[in-house]
């Protein structure tokens, strides 16, 4: 069992309900692309949760890469390990806010002129969304709280807790 840390108002999304989540985003993915292949690229670093979760439940030939995108200045999208172009990509994302983020990424990644992009998002806050972007696998929707765990942070803390929770407002405000 997992002690609550003081800062955390409450939990949002038990581990369990997160793997529940992962199991059947994953299914999803076995569905569409059986027979195909995928390289799966997630978003560093909130995202290597759910892509470390999520890959060992898919059934085609998987190559992972990771990306990431600088929070300052002009938004720069990290480059790519593996070749994309001409192959079937999975974005991998923690969270969708205002989709601004997750925008970026898809046009960094629609640029190297892959087969095909989908993009797959464990959580997803949709009060709050700018830009309107297509996520063609959903965990869940949650309210506009602010959230950590499971990979998400505060500060480069909590990412370590298995469930998604509530940060106190007092902690950020
Ligand atoms: P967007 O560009 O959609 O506004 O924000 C997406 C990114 O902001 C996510 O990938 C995540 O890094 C961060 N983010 C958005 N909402 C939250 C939240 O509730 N908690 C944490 N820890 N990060 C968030």
């Amino acid at each position: 069992m997992t002690l609550l840390p003081p800062e955390i108002e409450r939990v949002l999304v038990p581990a369990e309900q997160i793997a529940a989540l992962v199991s059947r985003l994953a299914a999803q993915v076995n569905a569409d692309y059986a027979g195909g292949e995928l390289v799966v690229v997630g978003a560093l670093t909130g995202a290597a949760m759910v892509t470390a979760d999520l890959v060992r439940q898919l059934a085609m030939p998987v190559q992972m890469d990771f990306v990431s995108v600088s929070s300052y200045g002009d938004q720069t999208v990290s480059a790519l390990t593996l070749p994309v172009a001409g192959h079937n990509v999975l974005l991998v994302e923690d969270i969708v806010d205002t989709g601004e983020t997750l925008a970026r990424l898809q046009a960094a990644l629609l640029a190297q002129e892959p087969r095909s992009l989908r993009t797959l998002a464990l959580l997803d806050k949709p009060a709050r969304r700018k830009v309107d972007v297509s996520v063609d696998y959903l965990g869940l929707d949650i309210p506009d709280e602010f959230v950590v765990g499971y990979g998400l942070d505060y500060a480069q803390r909590f990412r370590n807790l298995p469930f998604v929770g509530v940060l106190r407002r007092s902690v950020y405000a």
